[in-house]
């Protein structure tokens, strides 16, 4: 029975067709031993666009804590007691090492993490010479994680050669009054309205864990969804002591339910590139294959405030899954 439907779901996303809430919600609640045939399933849709590869990708927080919001899951807030690093811009030589890791390694992207809401225009003219210098240094490329930017600021990084930006939605537009109370999240989809009409490529995901439910996790994915984004990065709560959400019940994050999710967005943003960010090694466990199948780019050497798997465990893992890793 579930064979047919997972087989429909699938030429569905193939057709570019969007999936019914319906439908969604069928992925993200099936039986877990249905897991195997909506995992291969998903790899169909994953192989017709991203083949066997997976795109590793190195992040480096350029601008850490202090920021003047107060998102919930997040331990650079300046209202987090989470005693994380807390710093301007990182001196060049910082975003330098890190580019010439990714070179050497053949990383996909170099993404700079920034912590913060909004930048002064000193700020972006000092962060928009460190990207001409890595662009010369390097053709990786650059993706910058950073707040809401005026659309003078977003030229001026555009022409240093910033190619990407993420700018995540991070929940469904009615869980956001949950985690946030500093912005909303339609500023957020202003923001990356702006971006891309800038021309931007846009990396726009979220993070599921927080005590939403799975209608917050199907709207958000249809959010993203309209956004056409070029990256989808979902993170799973990993909850940071001194913030708001370190006492969050993640017990819903079981190996398969993640894969569900990722297997959700595959079918429907089923040309993106489908990051598994945050939470990978602590949850995914013994789903790494199914990740896979959906997933085609993880992260290493460590998140924005979290440690994470080195880059050569990551590139082991990928292979010994039977994938390989990309050069973009
Ligand atoms: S997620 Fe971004 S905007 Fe929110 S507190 Fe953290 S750094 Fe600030």
């Amino acid at each position: 029975m579930m064979n047919a439907v997972f087989s429909e779901l699938r030429e569905k996303a193939l057709a570019g067709e969007c999936l019914t809430r319906d439908e969604c919600y069928r992925v993200l609640t099936c039986p877990d031993e249905d897991l195997e045939v909506l995992s291969g399933e998903v790899y169909r849709v994953r192989y017709a666009y991203k083949g066997n590869r997976v795109s590793v990708q190195i992040l480096t927080n350029a601008k850490s804590g202090n920021c003047g919001q107060d998102c919930a899951y997040c331990a650079q807030s300046a209202a987090a007691k989470s005693g994380v690093a807390s710093y301007p811009l990182a001196p060049f030589e910082t975003l330098s090492r890190n580019a010439e890791i990714a070179r050497e390694k053949g990383a996909g992207r170099h993404c700079i993490g920034l912590s913060g809401m909004t930048f002064t225009d000193a700020q972006i003219e000092e962060l928009r010479g460190y990207v001409e210098k890595l662009k010369a240094q390097a053709d990786t490329p650059i993706c910058c994680s950073i707040g809401f930017l005026t659309i003078e600021q977003a030229r001026r990084l555009k022409e240093a050669g910033v190619d990407r930006i993420n700018h995540n939605l991070n929940t469904s537009r009615g869980f956001y009054k949950n985690i946030c109370g500093t912005h909303t999240f339609e500023r957020r989809v202003e923001n990356i309205r702006m971006l891309k009409s800038l021309g931007f490529e846009i990396c726009c995901g979220g993070i599921v864990g927080m005590g939403e439910g799975d209608e917050d996790v199907v709207d958000m994915l249809l959010e993203i969804r309209g956004l056409e984004p070029q990256a989808v990065p979902i993170n799973f709560l990993t909850p940071v002591k001194g913030t708001p959400l370190e006492n969050a019940d993640t017990s819903k994050l079981t190996p398969e339910y993640c894969v569900k999710v990722l297997s959700l967005v595959r079918l429907l943003i089923p040309r993106a590139d489908i990051r598994c960010a945050a939470g990978r090694e602590k949850y995914i466990h013994h789903r790494q294959r199914f990740m896979f199948n959906a997933a085609n780019s993880i992260f290493a050497a460590g998140y924005l405030t979290t440690g994470g798997q080195s880059i050569d465990e990551a590139i082991r893992l990928i292979l010994d899954e039977g994938f390989s890793y990309e050069v973009e």
